[in-house]
Parts: C-alpha cells; structure tokens; sequence
C-alpha cells in the first residue's frame, strides 16, 4: 500500500501523545494524521496548532461534533471508527502508537502489517499479542521503537552493547515505585485522585494506576521479554524513586551499563523518534551535582501483588499475558470509577487469570482471550463486595 502520511500520532489527546507532537514539533517534523477516541475540545486544540490532514476519532458522535466545528476550509478530512484508524495508520510512514489499553491493538498491527515505522508507547498491545506484532512488523520490513521509557533505555543499552550481547546475563528495569511507595497505612481506602497524583512522571489516568499498583512494572517485563527475546528470569525490577537510571544490563562479570536521562516523555519520544540517532533536542538535562542521593530498593510484593502476577502469567504462556491485561484495564477503570476499592484490583486480576487463562495459539485465540476476561473481570466485580 502507497504511504499516504507522513507522521501520525494515535491517542493525540492522551499525555503521551501530546508529548509526542512537542517533541516533533522542536524536531521540525509535521503531523499528517491525529487519532483520538472522543476529547473534542482537546483534539480542536490540536487542530489548531499542528493543521493535520485528517483527523480519526473513534466515536462517530465525537466526529460530527468536531467537524461541525472544524473552521470552513479546513482542508481536513474527519473520519470515525476503527476501520478507518486502521486504514490511517496503515497509511502512516511512522506512527506514534500512544492509544491507552487494547484499545491500541488494531491500528498497531494495521501500520506492522505495511511495515511502518512504529513508536510504540501502547505497551498493552505487546503485552496481549507481542509476538503477532512483532512478526507482522519483521515480515514486512517495518520497525517498532519503543516508546516507553524502560524499553527506549534498553534499546539503546543493547545496542551500544551489540558486540557483548552474548555476555549480557540479566536486565534490570526501573520502577518509580508510583505515589504509595511510602504509603503509611492501609491501601485499602486510597482514592482515584491519589492513584493518579505520580511523583515523578506525567501520565494519564490508566498508566498511573498502574504504576501505583505496580502493574505497570509487570506489564513491562512482558514487553521487555516480548520486545528483546528475553526470558522472564532475565528481567529484574528494582525500585527507584527518582527514575533517573531507566534501564541497566548487567554482564557475566558482574559488569553493568546503566541508561540515564531525565524523567521527560519528551525526551523519550524525541529518541524515538531520531532512532538510532540522537536527537538534535534536548528536553532539561541532569545536573550531577545537584541530584544528591540515589535510592534502589526492592519491590514490595506483599503490599503490591501486580508484579508478581505478571511474572506468573508470563510463565504460564498461552493467553495468561492477555487476561492479565484485560482484567486489569477493567479493573482499573472500575477503580477510577469509584466501583472497587484500589487493593481489590490485584484480587479481581489474580481471578481473571486463574479463571480464564489457557491455551491461545492464533491471534484471534487471544483477542477471544480477551473479550472473555473483560466479561470475566465486570461480573468478578458485580458480585463481589470489593468496593
Ligand atoms: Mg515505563
């Protein structure tokens, strides 16, 4: 198929990809294409400043509304559904994969079926049917760069270390440990609001959540294994509250590189962007001498079970990875919701999987996977008194 865009963003109104049209904004890089599911105010913003040549939300309602109110003239096409984010980021030289959850899957494998450049910040989408991604991207000839700042770390550690690679034993990835780290007491009754208040990244709704439930850590060792054919005892996770090391690979000598930069999408997307060269913008620095100490310490598995369960599901193959993730995005928004309380959300995910989870051979074997687990989560949720 022709390649009909140049640069896409999907999931424009999300944190991630509004930190993406920044950093390619500072890169002189134009957007062809904005995707979003239904922030009209938020994507005419964005109209306004970028003037891209078609917008997709995902509602059809949400489209309307916009091009009613998209200026006479425009010169932008408005169009809905996920027929048609499939067919854009298929026609997208690179996109910017920032859809939060499954939601993100379709458009992902559309743009890695033409092999197009991907800047993957949807890490759900690896996480439910890594290996169908990443086959459909290799096959034809397309690339996938991570996004997320952990993986973006990694790839650039690997590569500098490409020579060594066989004498890499293990990687560590970095956890900010989210806002309950130090959490005095119970986490049974900790709000929405607190959940999403992350110390040190900006981020929306469902990755901050995560990242107080540790979940997103979790969801990270399946991507990293996923993305760098690593195996689960391969991957180690250490807290760091300050996030300034994002990635380490650590030799058989007992040797180590660590990737630092500092704790800015920006600065990761534009590393994306520019991969494997190094961006021509630079989004703050670290000043070295003023960054005192640095703490690492392991993760709390009592108080935070998420990680765990990601490890388990990851060893047991099959489906597993994917109800892991649909049972936590229901559970999730049910939290944010005010429907369950925040330490149930491990408990309706450790269900989901011990439930549902087995055999998934085929691609359309986990997106059934899938829609099961959500179903599974919802009455998991209806009929306990978890909230
Ligand atoms: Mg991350």
């Amino acid at each position: 198929m022709r390649c009909e865009y140049g640069f896409g963003v999907f999931g424009a109104t999300g944190t991630v990809g509004r930190a993406g049209l920044e950093a390619a904004g500072q890169l002189g890089i134009g957007v062809d294409v904005l995707a979003a599911a239904g922030n009209v105010e938020g994507m005419l913003q964005l109209y306004a400043q970028h003037h891209p040549r078609l917008i997709i939300m995902a509602d059809d309602a949400a489209a309307a509304a916009l091009a009613e109110r998209l200026p006479a003239g425009a010169g932008c096409r408005v169009e809905h559904g996920d027929e048609a984010m499939c067919a854009a980021a298929a026609g997208c030289a690179t996109m910017l994969a920032a859809v939060s959850g499954a939601a993100g899957l379709d458009s992902v494998l559309a743009a890695a079926g033409e092999g197009r450049r991907i800047l993957l910040a949807n890490k759900e989408a690896l996480v439910l049917a890594g290996d169908h991604v990443l086959a459909a991207a290799r096959a034809a000839g397309g690339q996938v760069v991570p996004v997320d700042s952990e993986h973006n770390a990694l790839a650039e550690l690997l590569l500098l270390a490409a020579d060594r690679r066989d004498a890499i034993e293990r990687v560590w990835l970095t956890a900010s440990g989210g806002p309950f780290l130090n959490h005095p007491g119970d986490l049974e009754e900790v709000s929405p609001e607190a959940a999403v208040r992350h110390p040190v990244w900006s981020m929306g709704a469902k990755i901050s959540v995560d990242s107080a439930t540790m979940m997103n850590k979790g969801l990270e060792v399946i991507e990293a294994c996923r993305l760098f054919s690593l195996t689960a005892d391969q991957v180690e996770i250490v807290v760091h509250p300050q996030s300034v090391v994002h990635a380490i690979v650590e030799f058989a000598d007992g040797g180590c590189l660590a990737q630092c930069a500092p704790a800015d999408m920006r600065s990761t997307i534009a590393r994306a962007i520019a991969w494997p060269e190094i961006p021509a913008v630079r989004f703050g620095r670290i000043d070295w001498r003023k960054l005192g100490s640095l703490q690492f310490q392991q993760p709390d598995n009592d108080r935070f079970p998420c990680l765990q369960l990601a490890y388990q599901a990851l060893a047991a193959g099959g489906s597993a990875p994917a109800v892991l993730n649909a049972a936590n995005e229901v559970a999730v928004h049910s939290f944010l919701r005010r429907e369950l309380n925040f330490s149930a959300i491990s408990k309706v995910v450790a269900e989901t999987v011990a439930a549902e989870a087995g055999a998934a051979d085929t691609l359309s074997d986990l997106v059934a996977a899938d829609s099961k687990a959500r179903a599974y989560a919802g009455r998991a949720i209806k009929v306990s008194s978890l909230c």
